[in-house]
């Protein structure tokens, strides 16, 4: 994702801020690597956040989730994260980062249309019908 959207959320939640990287390198991808899916996902990943920033808002407790890894898979969007605790609000954070896990299935991941998973191309990805043509001809050329 670009840095400009990746600042706007950073700038929006707290806990999308990088953190600095450990003295041994790559322990936290998040920390390293930021957001490492396509653009088209920002509205997804914005509407998520929100989401989780409200659970804790609703509960009354700090925002202690931790981002370790954002990115795309077998066409679809992983969020991986560190949260303290077997309680109300990590099922709920839960519940969301799989629902929007399963969203990014519908959302084309480099606009932010809507999508559908192509399992065809040479990595698979979600792609509206414009972005998947595309791939498709620059498939052929090379
Ligand atoms: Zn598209």
């Amino acid at each position: 994702m670009n840095r400009e959207l990746e600042k706007r959320l950073a700038e929006e939640f707290e806990f999308m801020r990088r953190g600095p990287l450990s003295e041994d390198g790559i322990d936290n991808l998040y920390n390293a690597f930021g957001i490492e899916t396509g653009d088209g996902w920002y509205q997804l990943l914005y509407d998520m956040c929100r989401e989780i920033a409200i659970v804790f808002e609703t509960a009354e407790k700090p925002v202690t989730i931790e981002m370790v890894q954002i990115k795309e898979k077998y066409g679809t969007l992983r969020v991986y994260y560190n949260l303290e605790g077997e309680n109300d609000v990590a099922r709920k954070i839960s519940d969301i980062t799989q629902k929007y896990e399963d969203l990014s299935e519908t959302v084309c991941e480099e606009c932010g249309r809507e999508g559908t998973l192509r399992t065809d191309l040479p990595w698979i990805q979600t792609l509206c019908d414009t972005c998947y043509g595309r791939k498709q001809f620059g498939s052929k050329l090379s």
